[in-house]
């Protein structure tokens, strides 16, 4: 398995109540490295075009809107199978889905309200980490 590396979001929902160090743990203990991190506020318009793939479905404005609605901590993960293993540390979208001991099981609020993003394939992240982050922002 390769080294990759991968966009994640800590969205509004885990900012708000204080949770980036305790994310950030499972991040690390599950042997992915953070080698980019920053807090942003996005606009309606940032966040509608980072989830421009998800335009057509009934949940995109409210997703855009909570977006928007507080700071989010966006970081580049890196590490063997970064991808998969940040999706597998996530746990699955909608909370009451999610394993035992994975982020969105111990903190989502809901299916919307669930704490992380993770890119979903090589592609995704590549383009997502270029829409957050410049080569000189990425220094391993
Ligand atoms: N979402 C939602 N309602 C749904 C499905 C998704 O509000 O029924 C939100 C949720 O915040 C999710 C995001 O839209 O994380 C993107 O959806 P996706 O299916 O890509 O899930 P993810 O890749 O984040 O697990
Ligand atoms: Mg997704």
């Amino acid at each position: 398995m390769a080294i990759e590396r991968t966009l994640s979001i800590i969205k509004p929902d885990a900012t708000a109540r204080n949770l980036t160090g305790k994310i950030n743990a499972k991040f690390e203990e599950a042997g992915l490295r953070i080698v980019a991190q920053k807090r942003i506020l996005l606009t309606m318009e940032q966040a509608g075009k980072f989830y421009e793939v998800h335009k057509e479905r009934p949940f995109y404005d409210e997703l855009c809107s909570f977006m928007a609605s507080g700071p989010v901590v966006v970081q580049v993960l890196e590490g063997e199978g970064a991808i998969a293993r940040n999706r597998e540390v996530m746990g699955a979208t909608n909370p009451a889905d999610a394993a035992p001991g994975t982020i969105r099981a111990e903190y989502a609020q809901s299916v919307g309200e669930n704490s992380v993003h993770g890119s979903d394939a090589p592609e995704t992240a590549a383009a997502e980490i270029a829409y957050f982050f410049s080569g000189l922002e990425l220094v391993g």
